[in-house]
């Protein structure tokens, strides 16, 4: 089989533990045989990270900038726990973070769907694709421990010196306090990467938000989302699909009610929460893909929503082998590179990309699977290993 040539490098990102035992051998076994692909690699891995005092991380995202596209491992966003058992210099922020605050754009959040993989909500038969603003709140806030008697406001300062303040409690016990912010040009962003996501797609489009209670905070969003579909409306009209602003108790009794078939925009937390959910109701991490888009949609980052799969490493390091599934991991590859055949208007690529999707949803549907899809088909089904699944997908591949 002669290589496929590729002209637009990919920024590849490697990460930690068992997502890192698999991105090796998804670079090695399924990718570079068959591309000839220039990879800028960036190692963030716990180690690397600590040794670049965290410059790598900053780095590696630079690079998806310049290149429009990039792919990630799993990295670990380390805790106490993990401070001690690396001996790390200090806590480093999650790179998943670091990054998108630096690209902007909205991620994406979709299931991979599989006719033989029975779903814990079994109505959900379209994928409902989680819209999770990247920007600001809870993750950008300050906190504060109120440890005696007194007051806590807020107050925002003009260039002049005017100051606008109000009280938020009078403490006379010990408490806790947050304060945090959005910007609107990054709402209008977001805005803008989901009408065109939903419009690419053919799928309805919901925002979901608080502002009965946050009359000014999320009302802002749902203002914002409001002025920008006067743009996308006649589109959205002529293809017949929906957007709707709904409270988010509301919109998650519609997820449970409806069949699925449509984007969620979620402000930062929700869509980190509700994300799991979903992954979950459709079955397994290991099938949740992620894309972290540019509001222009030039630039794409992929990876697989799952961990770095920790319980599996330390099998794996103990010599036994594993049944980790590999399918999210590689998407997140086949997405990139699909997106670099839309930049490179090189239909190789994409036919590569996509003949690779088939032979994973294919596998499974035939029923060779890991563990973790095969507990959800029931005792019956039979689990490979995670070398001996590599072995068949390579194996279609060249044949
Ligand atoms: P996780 O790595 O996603 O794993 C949680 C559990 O889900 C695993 O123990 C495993 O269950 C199952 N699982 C996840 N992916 C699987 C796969 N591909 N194949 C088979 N089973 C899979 O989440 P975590 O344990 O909460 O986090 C571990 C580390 O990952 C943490 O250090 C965290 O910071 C990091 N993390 C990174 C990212 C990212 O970079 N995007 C995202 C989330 C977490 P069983 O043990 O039952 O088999
Ligand atoms: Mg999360």
């Amino acid at each position: 089989m002669a290589k496929i040539s590729v002209k637009n490098p990919l920024v590849n990102i490697n990460g930690d533990e068992m997502a890192r035992v698999i991105w090796d051998k998804i670079e090695n076994e399924l990718i570079l045989p068959y591309l000839d692909l220039k990879l800028i690699n960036y190692d963030l891995s716990i180690t690397n990270r600590d040794k670049t005092n965290d410059e790598i991380t900053t780095k590696a995202a630079r690079q998806i900038k310049i290149e429009k596209v990039g792919v990630k491992c799993a990295t670990i966003t380390p805790d106490e726990k993990r401070v001690e058992e690396y001996r790390l210099k200090k806590k480093y922020p999650s790179p998943n973070g670091t990054i998108r605050n630096i690209l902007k754009g909205t991620i994406f959040r979709e299931p991979i769907i599989i006719d033989k993989i029975p779903k814990i909500v079994n109505h959900w038969n379209q994928p409902v694709i989680i819209a999770r603003h990247a920007f600001g709140d809870i993750y950008r806030s300050k906190e504060i421990t109120i440890k005696k008697r007194g007051k806590l406001t807020i107050c925002f300062e003009d260039e002049k010196g005017n100051k606008e303040e109000q009280l938020i409690h009078d403490f006379d016990s010990e408490g806790v306090g947050l304060a945090y912010f959005n910007i609107n040009d990054s709402i209008y962003d977001f805005a803008h990467s989901c009408f065109n996501f939903a419009l690419i797609r053919n799928f309805s489009l919901f925002l979901s938000t608080k502002n009965t209670i946050l009359q000014k905070y999320d009302e802002a969003f749902k203002e914002i989302f409001d002025e920008v579909f006067e743009r996308y409306k006649k589109e959205f009209e002529e293809k017949n699909i929906l957007y709707q602003h709904r409270l988010i108790d509301d919109m998650v009794a519609c997820l449970m009610k409806w069949s699925g078939g449509f984007v969620w925009a979620c402000k930062n937390y929700d869509g980190d929460v509700m994300s799991d959910l979903v992954a979950q109701g459709f079955g397994s991490l290991g099938l949740m893909s992620s894309v972290l888009q540019s509001p222009d949609g030039k630039i794409q980052k992929t990876e697989a929503a799952h961990g770095t799969i920790t319980s599996h490493y330390r099998q794996h390091k103990n010599g036994i082998q594993t049944s980790t599934n590999p399918i999210a991991s590689i998407f997140a590859w086949s997405k990139a590179l699909k997106h670099i055949a839309k930049l490179d208007s090189n239909l190789s690529l994409h036919s590569f990309s996509e003949n690779l999707e088939t032979i994973c949803i294919d596998t499974l549907n035939k029923g060779f699977m890991t563990k973790d899809l095969a507990l959800m088909c029931g005792p019956e089904q039979k689990w490979v290993t995670t070398n001996e699944f590599f072995e068949i997908i390579k194996n279609k591949i060249e044949n």
